[in-house]
């Protein structure tokens, strides 16, 4: 699923509909269920420890599941140290900085994770594909992107970058879905059709986005995700991976406190 820095992302030859070796639906909410506890652990030891943050960055094309992977790969870690940042068409201040103002306030301090549901990669995609900035200013980003991932990985914070990979199919019947099931209604705007008609422009922006900013620092992976209990048991894995990376333990007790008999 990664992007081998310095390697072209490939996203056409990647296979949205993947099982990524799973047989069942059923084997992946079973592999999901062995992955929570994991993760709680690591999460609980990496907010004990507060040395290092993790921040997982979450893209995909319009109904691709971000929300999804966020409701359901963190249920069963602590609110307390998970923040999730969405990230809208700039507004107010936001618009009136560099692109990475806004993102970077929103980084995990030490200890936390933080998740951003949409991030700066959308000052590469869709500011591409809606012409918003002329190309000689959006294609320095990805130099600025790489420098700035290496200044949050360098300076104590794991960057772990996810593409939720959906086939057009698939995105047909998600839409399909959201525009039938007045609980999903409010997701869908008239702009999303828009985007859909730019679709291949949108997939060339991602190939190239992904392949000029994976990074040994910073790697991106792209998820098949289809399938919703695959989509999420790939995302676990990738967290339960870095975080194992992180190896957070938790701080050395004071001498004074071990063995004292609390009366
Ligand atoms: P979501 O689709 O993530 O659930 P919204 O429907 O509110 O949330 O969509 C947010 C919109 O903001 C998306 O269309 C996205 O492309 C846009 N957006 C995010 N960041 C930027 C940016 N830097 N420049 C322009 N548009 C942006």
């Amino acid at each position: 699923m990664i992007v081998p820095a310095g390697k072209p992302a490939n996203l056409a030859k990647r296979k949205p509909d993947d099982k990524l070796g799973m047989a069942s639906k059923a084997e992946g909410r079973k592999a999901l269920d062995a992955l929570r506890p994991k993760l709680a652990d690591l999460q609980a030891r990496l907010a004990a420890q507060a040395e290092r943050g993790l921040l997982l960055v979450l893209q995909a094309m319009d109904a691709g599941g971000k929300d999804g992977v966020v409701r359901s790969v963190f249920t069963g870690v602590n609110p307390q140290g998970v923040r999730v940042t969405g990230f809208k068409v700039p507004a107010g201040r936001e618009a009136q900085q560099d692109y990475l103002w806004r993102v970077h306030q929103a980084c995990p301090s030490r200890g936390e994770i933080a998740i951003f549901n949409r991030s700066h990669y959308e000052d590469v995609l869709v500011v591409r594909v809606h012409d918003l900035v002329p190309e000689e200013r959006w294609r320095k980003r990805y130099r600025h992107i790489r420098e700035f991932e290496r200044l949050l990985d360098d300076e104590g914070t794991e960057v772990v970058k996810v593409m939720l990979h959906i086939s057009a199919d698939e995105q047909r019947a998600r839409f399909q879905e959201r525009v039938d099931d007045p609980a999903k209604r409010w997701k869908f705007r008239a702009g999303d059709l828009e985007d859909r008609k730019r679709w291949d422009d949108f997939q060339a922006a991602y190939d190239e986005a992904l392949s000029e900013t994976s990074t040994a620092w910073a790697p991106w992976y792209v998820v098949p995700a289809d399938r919703n209990w695959v989509r999420d048991v790939a995302v676990a894995r990738i967290l339960v991976h870095h975080l194992e990376r992180i190896d957070p333990r938790y701080p050395e007790a004071d001498p004074a406190i071990v063995g004292t008999k609390v009366v």
